[in-house]
């Protein structure tokens, strides 16, 4: 008798499931994302077409894997290079909640951004980083794509900003670090030296809020926007701007940036 009653279960929560909105179509404006991506990683990306980016390494990884059925966390867990496309990236604008589950940026697809930084699990020396300063310290960056020399932008053009918004930006509560994301096995943006954390003290991040039963958040953020947009000014892309929020986060994702 256990059975039917599993089995009933097991169709309530498929149908539960198929309530939701599923993700992996292609995203509007395919082709200039692509375009985009190319530009974004000139030292990585040899060329595309519509099935496929060719890497100068010789790899090359498919646009799309065909799936319009990914859950959210399948998005996440399993993306092709389309679906990092699948939310827009509202550069710019007014720092705002944004909607149920968009989290541009945060569908990354390893098997890339391993090509375009390396692999930090096969030592720190692979992502060929140095320290640039970081307001009366100093960070480790990857100098790989340009992305040290797009902080030290950064630097210059937040130190015009007026002196009280410097408690936002130090001390940094890190750069590099060769480790999962919280609560998954995917690699962070930190293990490949491309991203850099604020000071802690005025970071709202959504682990820390709690989520209900819908697994619904609620926004909140103490940064900026003048300095959000001093990072987005130079390829840097910000948690903030995520459903899934961390408001201390930037990292390096011109590809997202229209420029
Ligand atoms: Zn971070």
């Amino acid at each position: 008798m256990k059975f039917p009653i599993a089995a009933l279960l097991l169709c309530l929560a498929v149908s539960g499931a198929s309530a939701e909105a599923t993700y992996g179509a292609p995203p509007s404006g395919l082709a200039d994302h692509l375009a985009r991506l190319k530009r974004a990683y000139p030292d990585v990306i040899l060329d595309y077409d519509k099935t496929k980016l060719t890497l100068k390494s010789g790899a090359t990884i498919p646009i799309s894997d065909g799936r319009r059925d990914k859950s959210f966390d399948e998005l996440l867990d399993e993306p092709d290079i389309d679906d990092m496309f699948a939310f827009p990236y509202p550069a710019h604008a007014k720092p705002a909640a944004p909607a149920f589950n968009a989290d541009p940026g945060r569908v990354r697809v390893e098997s890339l951004f391993r090509e375009i930084y390396g692999d930090c699990r096969q030592g720190a020396a692979a992502l060929k980083m140095r320290r640039v300063p970081w307001f009366g310290g100093s960070v480790l960056i990857t100098t790989r794509q340009g992305v040290d020399k797009a902080l030290e932008a950064v630097s210059r053009d937040l130190e015009k900003l007026p002196k009280a918004m410097q408690k936002y930006l130090a001390p940094s509560a890190g750069t590099f670090n060769c480790r999962a994301i919280a609560g998954t096995t995917r690699l962070s943006t930190h293990a490949y030296g491309a991203s850099i954390d604020l000071n802690t003290d005025f970071a709202n991040y959504w682990r820390w809020s709690k989520a209900g039963k819908d697994r619904k958040v609620t926004w909140t953020n103490r940064i900026p926007a003048e300095i959000v947009d001093v990072f987005e000014r130079h390829g840097f892309i910000w948690g903030g701007r995520w459903y899934h929020f961390d408001t201390m986060h930037f990292e390096y994702r011109p590809e997202l940036l229209a420029r």
